[in-house]
């Protein structure tokens, strides 16, 4: 028994356990807290100016859930620590390396493999989530505790929901046996997609909105507000394909014009659907 665990503790000495699992985990949660961090500022003082900018015209429920936020990563991110170590023992078996770093083409054709599996996989468990009533009630129903979104509300959820969701991230890295590097590029990149996702500003000028195939914080917006409908992460062509389109995302895409900008701008800017 006394080698049987001193054999288990000895595969935590591996220099990979800590540049692996836990600073993926600790940059995920640095990364999202760094993206979230202006664009909750900027919800909490809810500025004049900005207002027109805003999606829907409620207030932010910034100071409410403030706290809770930090309660929730706090808890979310020492549950999803527990299952790595748990899980080590077999994640260290897969290729992912700190060996010679790859080109960049290399770098690119991976993220991206990674960002359309992990949507695509998170646009089912997301719809399961929702049909499947106990499910909704007891586990996906916190993270639609909040109407008007804010940035950091992008992690706000449920500690199951939020393992399964790291989980689908981190499948694309482990099935290609990714470098260290690229899994840290791809965690940043994802953080970034749930802070944005969550921001409750549509601003002409936000960059992420002129990426292909993502459409900025509007979309996801709309599955906060109507809850039914729009259950990609981030791409959202997977909801055209299977039909489940929010109609009235679809009416502000085709009549929404931005203040300030002429019709002929305002068209151009409206990336059609
Ligand atoms: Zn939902
Ligand atoms: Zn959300």
């Amino acid at each position: 028994m006394n080698t049987f665990l001193s054999n288990w503790a000895a595969l935590y000495e591996d220099p990979m356990f800590i540049l692996f699992p836990v600073m993926t985990l600790a940059l995920s949660v640095g990364s999202f807290l760094l993206f979230a961090f202006p664009w909750t500022l900027l919800a909490w003082f809810d500025p004049k100016w900005a207002r027109p900018y805003k999606i829907q015209n409620k207030p932010f429920q910034v100071g409410k859930y403030f706290l809770p936020n930090l309660a929730r990563i706090t808890i979310n991110s020492t549950m999803m620590l527990l299952l790595l170590i748990l899980v080590w023992p077999l994640l260290r078996l897969s290729n992912v390396h700190l060996g010679e770093v790859p080109p960049w083409y290399v770098w690119v054709i991976q993220i991206v493999f990674f960002l359309i599996l992990d949507d695509f996989l998170f646009y089912w468990m997301h719809r399961y989530m929702h049909e499947n009533k106990w499910v909704l009630k007891h586990i996906h129903s916190v993270h639609h505790r909040i109407k008007n979104t804010c940035a950091l509300d992008g992690n706000y959820f449920h500690w199951v929901e939020f393992v399964l969701i790291g989980s689908l991230a981190m499948l694309g890295p482990v099935i290609l046996g990714s470098h260290l590097y690229v899994i840290y590029a791809w965690i940043i990149i994802r953080n970034l997609e749930a802070a944005d996702g969550h921001a409750g500003y549509d601003f002409p000028w936000n960059p992420l909105r002129f990426l292909p195939l993502y459409d900025g914080p509007v979309y996801h917006d709309f599955h906060h507000a109507r809850f039914k409908g729009n259950y990609a992460g981030a791409l959202h062509y997977v909801d055209r394909y299977f039909g489940t389109y929010i109609k009235e995302y679809l009416e502000y895409k085709r009549t929404h014009s931005y203040p300030g900008l002429s019709a002929n701008q305002a068209a151009s800017e409206n990336k059609p659907i």
